[in-house]
């Protein structure tokens, strides 16, 4: 039985869809006026392990993550460059769509655009003001909050407590907590007609209405990152519920932040923590720091960090609690991934096969093996187990990580144990179990999208960097042969300096690139 946090019970609940078999769940995708920065691909990797989880639990699942393409900061900057604010949109979009791309993130069924549903948009607005929980000043359309009760209930703050937006809108409202459901234009702004007068829609209502619209009035799961459950959250709550008259999402998951460690303030100026009801410090408060800002698909550039280690370090961390961003810690994590490259290639080394040629069951039902009495089975079936409670518990990626790691070390134990690289070693019965753990492996890594294809191998240096470091590692064995250890060890220790790990196997010696 999977168990979900829920933000809105405070506590975790077993999980059960509101149509059996069947998950809706909803994303609160980007405001796309810039380039996304790492920040922005933390909630999508891991809602894209959570369909994939849920997908493999046997649920069809149907995800939706929408692009907020006409804004105040779009407006802003597509003034500062120049262009048409549909241009900036379509540009920041594409991407967007990169930095999902190169993540692996695929299993996002749409991405409504808030700019494709502005007739709804409008029919939602009126319908609010028809029943009175909404009203029209000057142009724009304010969410009336003391229509509603339940107002808080998602960030447990009362209204009190609450201080609203001031500025030229304040003196339009009946309290400064309400908030914008449309927004009049001002000249020269980009604008959509009416019944209240030309003008564009607020941030919260088009996730109220593109949810709606999509997943039906009552969905499963709506996520997004911590800093959005006030007043984001909060509003489109209000607005939903209060427009159908029934709960907007049964559960309310929200994942940890971005926050930069060693890095905080070198480059000065950026707010390191979320303002109230400022989108755009939100935003810029998810993460500090020079590379926290730093649009994604440069930062892979410039740091040289393949995709699949960033993957890796988003999920390494349980996702309600915040990831410490430093690129020495997502280089730490992916010198962990090595472990698993190594042993792909031992296992083809064994196998003759490609481990990601190993065809992994789809589904958890498929995936149950029977033991038997043998030592390595047992302990696999054991490490599989501990894995699915770890992901049924919460998507706990962290723990369920960790569990992978242990697997893949028993299945190195088992090579050496039965000295699988020399020919005297094989046999069938062996290399089946073999195969079984890594299989069981590349089912489970797969729920969280990890090794689905072979990484591209770093062409810096190319073929001579391999065979001058072939040369190396012979030189290395003759040393060792020849018991100078010292000057072994040095070869060793200058090229993990420059980021070429040695590995002494049975068989030889392996160098790989970090
Ligand atoms: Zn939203």
């Amino acid at each position: 039985m999977i168990r979900v946090y829920n933000t809105l019970s405070k506590s975790k609940e077993p999980f059960e869809p509101v149509a059996a078999g069947k998950v809706g769940m909803y994303l609160c995708g980007p405001t796309v006026y810039k380039p996304s920065h790492i920040g922005h691909m933390v909630g999508p990797v891991i809602f894209d392990s959570v369909k994939r989880y849920l997908t493999y639990c046997g649920y069809q699942v149907t995800w939706v993550v929408n692009i907020t393409d006409v804004d105040d900061k779009l407006i802003v900057r597509s003034q500062e460059r120049g262009m048409p604010m549909d241009r900036l949109a379509a540009e920041m979009t594409d991407d967007y769509m990169r930095c999902l791309a190169t993540l692996g993130v695929d299993t996002i069924d749409h991405f409504p655009k808030a700019t494709e549903h502005m007739g709804d948009i409008i029919a939602f607005t009126a319908t609010l003001i028809d029943k009175g929980f909404a009203y029209e000043a000057g142009g724009d359309v304010y969410f009336d909050v003391a229509k509603c009760p339940g107002y808080g209930k998602l960030s447990g703050r009362s209204v009190e407590s609450m201080e609203g937006e001031g500025g030229g809108a304040a003196e339009r409202k009946r309290s400064r907590v309400d908030f914008a459901l449309w927004k009049s234009a001002k000249p020269g702004e980009p604008s959509w007609p009416s019944p209240w007068g030309p003008g564009r829609p607020g941030w919260h209502i088009e996730c109220s209405v593109m949810s709606g619209r999509i997943l039906g009035e009552t969905f499963d799961v709506h996520g997004g990152g911590l800093d959005l459950v006030f007043p984001h959250h909060e509003n489109e709550i209000a607005q939903s519920e209060s427009c159908h008259g029934k709960p907007m999402a049964k559960y309310w998951m929200h994942n940890g932040l971005m926050q930069a460690s060693d890095e905080v303030g070198k480059v000065g100026g950026r707010r390191t923590g979320p303002a109230v009801g400022d989108q755009e410090a939100q935003e810029a408060g998810k993460i500090a720091g020079r590379h926290g800002a730093q649009s994604f698909l440069e930062l892979l550039d410039e740091e040289n960090l393949k995709p699949e280690q960033v993957r890796f370090f988003l999920l390494a961390t349980h996702y309600r609690r915040p990831i410490d961003f430093s690129i020495a810690r997502i280089r730490e994590v992916g010198t962990g991934l090595d472990t698993f490259y190594r042993f792909f290639k031992r296992y083809e080394r064994v196998t003759g096969e490609s481990f990601y040629a190993i065809a992994a069951p789809a589904l958890r039902e498929d995936g149950e093996f029977d033991p038997g009495d043998d030592p390595l089975l047992k302990d696999v079936a054991e490490h599989r187990r501990r894995f699915l409670d770890a992901m049924d518990d919460d998507f706990n990626t962290g723990g369920a990580t960790g569990v992978l790691f242990d697997l893949v070390r028993r299945l190195n134990k088992f090579v050496d144990d039965e000295k699988l690289e020399d020919a005297s070693g094989q046999n069938a019965s062996r290399l089946a179990r073999l195969t079984q753990g890594a299989a069981t492996l590349r089912e489970l890594a797969g729920t969280l999208g990890l090794f689905r294809k072979p990484v591209e191998e770093k062409a810096d240096g190319g073929e001579l960097a391999g065979r001058l470091l072939d040369l190396l590692v012979e030189i290395r064995a003759d040393l060792r042969k020849a018991k100078n250890f010292a000057a072994a060890d040095k070869i060793r220790d200058s090229l993990a300096e420059i980021g070429v790990t040695l590995e002494d196997r049975p068989g030889g010696t392996e160098w790989s690139l970090q």
